[in-house]
């Protein structure tokens, strides 16, 4: 088994609980192999836990297990199984969810996605990799899905020197899986759609979106449509604006399975949409901004900042009062605070006064690590404008 030394930095910050040791914080690396699993310990040889190797990216090191016991089928299976449990707890009327969140489950860097009969697995390690095969018969043997999918059409593999490919793993996935959520039904195409299909994050957001958007609603970032599904069920009208046709597409189809007459689909640059509205004197009850991460890396985050800024100004020019503004933002480097303060600068621009009704986050099923801050990303608030 390949052993990698910690430096006294590199102890510390394992001691606090992060899950990764840096390529830095290492003062020796014996017989590792790419992806294998590798002992950590300190520089007396005292055994600290067990994980993935990667001889690419700056994360040298992913922590399995912090005991000696053996990384076997029995291991990967009961991991599985837990994680399986826990959503039982935590999920309910869907047949769409997140069934591991990598670290977060304690299977580093891999996840896997349940559409219904049918799973979506993408591997962001060499580790995840060197697994594959093993846990995609665990997850066969324990949910007997009839496909499995591998997206691993991500950039982000390139860090570990992997390529980018889908591949079936198992039957035969369909271009279409229809699954619901709650009283809507909607398609995920497996292989095309964003993320693994779906943005499955928001579930609970657009649930409490439905429940508490009424009147004349903005969708301005639909994708599928289903923040738009959800609020139309108890709005007057509702437009949904994406600038992907292919995302339009399949939002009109949802609206048409849901029987949901009162959503109008606009093609458009959000940004430019909101301004337009804007100035046609146009007002809202409720505007929902789901945008895609602008704050890629670090140095993205002063001009995604200024981005997050110009979409809640715009969006609150346009809201009545008494109004609700459903905002998120997924980019983990603009933190929570962050985004607060964003917001703060666009209500006081536009003369709002906000009051903040909910202060959400990813779902239940992306559950966050404490000591993984990596794994929150989403940060998702229901503000509402008072007169
Ligand atoms: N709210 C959705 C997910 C939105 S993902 C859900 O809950 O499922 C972000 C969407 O924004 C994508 O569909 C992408 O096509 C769209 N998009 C990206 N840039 C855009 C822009 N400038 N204007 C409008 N839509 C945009």
């Amino acid at each position: 088994m390949g052993r990698l030394t910690v430096s006294s930095k590199g102890l510390a910050w394992h001691q606090k609980g992060h899950p990764w040791i840096f390529r830095d914080d290492l003062v020796n690396i014996q017989d590792a192999h790419p992806g294998a699993v590798v002992v950590l310990e300190t520089q007396n040889g005292r055994f600290l836990a067990q994980g993935f190797y990667s001889d690419r990216s700056k994360i040298a090191f992913r922590l399995l297990s912090r005991s000696p016991q053996h990384i076997d089928a029995r291991f990967w299976e009961s991991r599985i199984q837990e994680a399986y449990r826990y959503r039982q707890r935590v999920v309910s009327r869907t047949n769409a969810y997140r069934l591991i969140y990598g670290e977060s489950d304690g299977i580093p860097s891999f996840i896997v996605d349940r559409y219904g009969d049918h799973l979506v697995i993408q591997t962001l390690s060499q580790g995840a990799e060197n697994i594959l095969k093993e846990l995609a018969a665990v997850l066969l043997e324990l949910f007997q899905p009839l496909s499995i999918l591998l997206r691993n059409d991500l950039s982000v593999r390139g860090l570990e020197g992997l390529p980018q490919e889908k591949k079936v793993l198992h039957g035969d996935p369909p271009k279409l899986v229809e699954v619901f959520e709650e009283e809507i039904r909607y398609g995920v195409d497996l292989w095309r759609g964003q993320k693994t299909g779906a943005y499955l994050d928001q579930r609970e957001n657009r649930l409490r979106a439905g429940r508490l958007l009424q009147g004349r609603v903005l969708d301005a970032f639909c994708y599928q449509g289903l923040f738009a599904l959800h609020a139309a069920r108890m709005s007057v009208q509702v437009v949904a604006v994406d600038s992907s046709q292919d995302a339009l597409t399949s939002a009109r189809e949802n609206a048409r399975i849901n029987s949901l007459d009162r959503i109008q689909f606009i093609k458009e640059n959000a940004f430019d949409f909101l301004k337009s509205q804007t100035d046609a004197g146009e007002r809202y009850d409720g505007v929902i901004l789901d945008p895609p991460a602008f704050a890629k890396s670090r140095g993205d985050v002063s001009s995604a900042a200024k981005g997050y800024g110009e979409l809640n100004l715009r969006a609150l020019r346009l809201l009545n009062p008494g109004g609700i503004l459903v905002t998120a933002s997924c980019s983990y480097n603009i933190q929570e605070d962050d985004f607060l303060e964003i917001i703060r600068k666009s209500a006081r621009d536009s003369g709002s006064n906000l009051r903040v009704i909910g202060r959400e986050t990813q779902g239940a099923d992306h559950p966050i690590l404490l000591s993984f801050p990596e794994s929150y990303y989403l940060k998702c608030f229901f503000l509402q404008k008072l007169n």
